[in-house]
């Protein structure tokens, strides 16, 4: 186990992405504190799934940057330490240009912003003094190919994750002398619930045409890359956006 007596923060762990990757800390040895937004039943089965350990479940909005700070504070006290943060909580809104409202279109601007850039931003503004104390940490983010690729229905959502990729970059030079290191992880689609209307809807068949592997990823595929990057060992690589997308997109 690589991550023995470390603490990590994986925000949205309630379903998809973020459960697998607290699974696969917990599997390393991690005491994980499993966030959620709203689901607490949802969370409380990713906590049941996890191998046995000091491990708890805590909920906040993430679009409230006080409510975002008072998680990384409730980690701290219940710990004494954070070691991992993984940015993985994010939401996905279809907003078509030619077929939004302007209001309608600001909110979800606003809404976007607040959860994928805001949130995430808050959370490591709140965590890295106590890395900082503790003598280092690792922060992972869950980013998208669409920050790349471009998003023509969810404008938003592409550029709340081209700004993580650039949030993580700047960080990654300003705290790597601070033992600090930032990662992001750029998945194309997974197969979980906020991608399965698209999957199972009339252009699924495309967006599986449209990768040479043949299928999308599984959650499984990211947790273990997420996990190897919360690891020691792996300090060269910070600063990276790693692709996770069966070729479908390669910069
Ligand atoms: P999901 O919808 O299954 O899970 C997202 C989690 O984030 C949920 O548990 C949700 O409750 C939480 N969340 C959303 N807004 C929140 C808020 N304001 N406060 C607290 N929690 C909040 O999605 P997923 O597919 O598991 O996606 C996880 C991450 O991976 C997201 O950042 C997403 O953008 C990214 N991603 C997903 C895909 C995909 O195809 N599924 C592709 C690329 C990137």
């Amino acid at each position: 186990m690589t991550l023995a007596g470390a603490v990590a923060l994986v925000t949205g762990a309630s379903r998809g992405i973020g459960r697998a990757i607290a699974r696969e800390i917990a599997e390393q040895g991690a005491s994980v504190v499993v966030h959620y937004g709203s689901n607490e039943n949802a969370a409380r089965e990713t906590l049941a799934a996890l191998p046995a350990g000091d491990h708890v479940v805590l909920r906040a909005d993430l679009g409230d940057p006080a409510e975002a700070r008072r998680l990384v504070d409730r980690t701290f006290e219940r710990y004494g330490r954070v070691d991992i943060l993984v940015n993985n909580a994010g939401i996905y809104e279809r907003q078509p240009v030619l077929e939004t409202s302007f209001e309608e279109w600001l909110d979800v601007w606003r809404r976007t912003l607040d959860t994928n850039l805001i949130g995430p931003a808050t959370l490591i503004h709140a965590v890295v003094p106590h890395m900082v104390d503790g003598g280092g940490g690792r922060i992972v983010n869950v980013s998208s190919r669409g920050a790349f690729r471009g998003e023509p229905t969810h404008a938003a959502y592409g550029a709340s994750k081209a700004g993580l990729n650039s949030l993580a970059q700047s960080l990654a030079k300003a705290l790597a002398p601070h033992n600090v290191f930032i990662t992001t992880v750029a998945p194309g689609y997974v197969a979980t619930d906020m991608a399965g209307p698209y999957l199972s809807g009339p252009q699924g068949a495309q967006i599986v045409a449209d990768i040479p592997l043949g299928r999308v990823a599984a959650a499984e595929e990211v947790a273990r890359l997420v996990a190897f990057l919360a690891t020691p060992g792996t300090e060269s690589l910070t600063g990276a956006v790693i692709d996770v997308n069966g070729a479908s997109y390669l910069r």
